[in-house]
């Protein structure tokens, strides 16, 4: 009989207990597939996680597996009992504080001043062309070379505004649908500027006026999957606070982490409006479809945290097929490509190998261009493409589908979009 627990304890050690040890998950598990080893499947991380609860194993030799986990929640999906693997890898990940190093990190991609002095740093970087050389120099740890890799453009960009101080004001285009507010997050915010562009005038296009409330910023996913429950609540509340009373009817998220983390609890009391994936708010909207489709061969890939944490399935793959004359399949599109928030920092070399089994997929494929719908992924895959030689962009979603419109000469005069890049 169980009698000392020493972090889990009421329900979830009952969630532990759920799993029968079937082992249909251990197929599902990305760093499984990579080494063989039990202890890096979902059923040996929940003995881990067991063992740990009852002191039967010290703190340092369970985390050198619990560690190596994505957290990429594809054992979740595989489980046919159920278990609650993301929520008992958050309660264990709490356990233990982790390294200042790995704060510092966890800052620089995600607290205002530090993010902007990196932001600036790699601007720099970018525009005297240092980072071309320096992703071919082979003293620089390869993980940082991939980082630079997959880092979008960031030439050109705001320098110190965020997204709220730079989209025009956002009255529907046509028949008015309703309101909405844009979630910006942090590296969304100041990487990717032009998805919140897209995304705000693909919601406009099809009648829905946008808020882009200020005082948002990170989404505390990155801290809640470090173990800083914390911190992540701290920017949680932030954002709470920011988002409420905007009388809009949902919460449009396009990152997939954020999305994960918000629509879970942004509202513990259910008190706000839903947090809503861009990609499934349009689906269950009335939309005009784009009038011209884009004609290169596209794939996609699903990110964990919307296929799995958030189990949107088809609303990616409908808007594809709305925005391009051929959609190839990727074979297993829903298994991790190795990026997983700050993991392919930390653990480069499990990242790099989970990263290799998705680039194999797509050597196999004719499509020019590869969908996602997740910052990290989209660096990630551009990282391993670009790597590999495979002459394959990587785009987000709600950039894409916005190209397919920008076709259409009234989307453009709407906007007031040059013609290029269509
Ligand atoms: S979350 Fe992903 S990496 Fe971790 S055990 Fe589950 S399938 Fe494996
Ligand atoms: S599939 Fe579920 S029940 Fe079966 S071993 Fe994996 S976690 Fe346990």
């Amino acid at each position: 009989m169980v009698t000392s627990h020493t972090y889990l304890e009421g329900d979830d050690y009952r969630r532990l207990q759920e799993c029968i040890h079937c082992g249909l998950c251990l197929s599902a598990c990305p760093t499984y597939l990579v080494t063989g080893v039990e202890a890096d499947s979902p059923r040996g991380r929940l003995a881990l996680m067991r063992a740990l609860d009852l002191g039967e194993v010290p703190q340092s030799s369970a985390f050198t597996h619990l560690d190596l986990c994505l957290g990429c929640l594809g054992c979740q999906t595989a489980c046919p009992a159920g278990v609650s693997y993301g929520h008992l890898l958050e309660k264990t990940k709490a356990i233990r504080r982790p390294a200042l190093w790995i704060r510092w990190a966890l800052a620089a991609v995600t607290a205002p001043v530090p993010l902007r002095l990196l932001t600036a740093w790699l601007r720099l970087l970018q525009t005297i062309r240092l980072d071309r050389l320096l992703v071919r120099f082979p003293l620089l740890p390869q993980v940082i070379r991939m980082q630079l890799r997959g880092l979008p453009r960031l030439k050109g960009l705001p320098f110190t505004s965020r997204t709220e101080q730079v989209l025009p004001a956002a009255h529907p285009a046509g028949l008015r649908q309703g309101r909405v507010a844009l979630f910006t997050g942090c590296v969304m915010d100041r990487w990717y500027q032009p998805v919140h562009a897209a995304t705000t005038r693909l919601l406009r296009w099809n009648g829905f006026e946008v808020v882009i409330p200020p005082g948002q910023g990170c989404c505390g996913a990155l801290h809640a999957h470090a173990g800083l429950l914390g911190e992540a609540e701290e920017l949680l509340k932030r954002n709470r606070d920011a988002l409420a009373g905007m009388e809009a009817q949902a919460v449009i998220v396009n990152a997939a982490g954020c999305g994960a983390q918000l629509a879970d609890k942004l509202w513990p009391d259910g008190e706000g409006p839903p947090v809503v994936d861009l990609s499934v708010f349009l689906t269950e909207h009335p939309l005009e479809p784009p009038r011209y489709k884009l004609p290169e061969i596209t794939t996609y890939d699903a990110a964990c945290h919307l296929y799995h944490a958030q189990g949107v399935r088809s609303a990616p793959e409908q808007l594809l097929a709305l925005a391009c004359e051929t959609v190839e399949t990727l074979p297993e599109a829903d298994q991790c490509c190795g990026s997983a928030g700050l993991y392919s920092l930390l653990q480069g070399q499990m990242s790099r190998k989970v990263l290799a089994l998705k680039v194999e997929q797509l050597r196999l494929l004719k499509a020019t261009k590869l969908v996602t719908t997740n910052p990290g992924c989209q660096m990630q895959l551009q990282a391993g493409l670009q790597a590999a030689g495979i002459p394959m962009a990587v785009d987000h979603l709600g950039e894409l589908l916005d190209r397919a419109y920008r076709r259409d000469p009234a989307y453009r005069q709407t906007f007031n979009l040059s013609d290029q890049a269509t």
